[in-house]
């Protein structure tokens, strides 16, 4: 379902951030990529939503060539990709409730959510979402008087109600505690599991990959140098993907 054919990204600036990545991801996978800051996690899972656009290669999500999709096609690709971000990406200033309907904005037109006009069902299916999540009762407070957590977990709900196919999650944990981190993965894994969404995690933390993945992507310098289960991630190739390693 996302398929990566010699996809080589250079930025503006003539940085290689990607230098010609094959990887394929099944539907359903929960897949986990690590590797040291700056290796190209981050470039790697936005070519597939078309927010990094690819130089070379070719990308192919649900089907279609991405670096070929006009404006119109990609939207309509995105309304299928879920996308969370270490910093939440929350209107502040906005209810969580109008937060979690952005999720819908792909589905209804402009002018019906500039006047608030979200037909009964999205604002039922929105709510159903903080349920899942565990925080329908924070409907109405507004997004910036939640916890990191609670707000990672209406960015989550945000997502679930673009109904995706597949999720994005982009260092999703870094900025939480450990057991915080810990509710907001269960979530993550119980969604792919349960609504057989595809999930890609960036994550800077080993040992939480190795819990919650069946497959772990180590990214080096733009390359990708290891692609296995958890019990292969040995000490060696550990090195491999970080140049050294500390054992904690
Ligand atoms: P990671 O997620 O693994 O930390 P990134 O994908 O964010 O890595 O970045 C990979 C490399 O590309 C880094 O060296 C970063 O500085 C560079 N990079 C990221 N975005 C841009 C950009 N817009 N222009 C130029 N270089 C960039």
């Amino acid at each position: 379902m996302i398929e990566f054919r010699n996809v080589v990204v250079v930025y503006p600036n003539g940085f290689k951030a990607l230098k010609g990545i094959n990887l394929h991801i099944s539907e359903g996978e929960f897949v986990a990529i690590i590797g040291p800051s700056g290796a190209g996690k981050s470039t790697l899972i936005r070519t597939i939503n078309g927010l990094v656009r690819i130089t070379e290669g070719d990308l192919i999500v649900e089907g279609k060539h991405v670096q070929k999709l006009k404006d119109n096609e990609l939207r309509l690709l995105r309304r299928k990709i879920g996308m969370i971000f270490q910093s939440f990406n929350l209107v502040k200033r906005m209810s969580v409730l109008r937060n979690v309907l952005v999720g819908r904005l792909g589905y209804v037109s402009t002018l019906k959510s500039l006047f608030n006009l979200f037909p009964k069902e999205d604002i039922e299916f929105a709510l159903s979402n903080l349920e899942k999540v565990g925080i329908r009762e924070k409907a109405y407070v507004r997004a910036d008087q939640l916890s990191g957590g609670q707000q990672q977990r209406v960015a989550i709900a945000r997502a679930l109600t673009q109904q995706p196919d597949i999720m994005l999650a982009d260092e999703p944990v870094a900025s939480l505690d450990p057991p915080t981190a810990k509710v907001v993965m269960d979530y993550l894994k119980k969604f792919n599991e349960e609504l057989k969404i595809t999930t890609l995690v960036n994550l800077h933390d080993v040992e939480l990959a190795r819990a919650y993945a069946r497959r772990i992507i180590g990214i080096r310098a733009g390359e990708i140098v290891f692609d296995g289960k958890p019990e292969e991630l040995t000490r060696d190739v550990l090195i491999r993907i970080y140049g050294k390693w500390q054992e904690s």
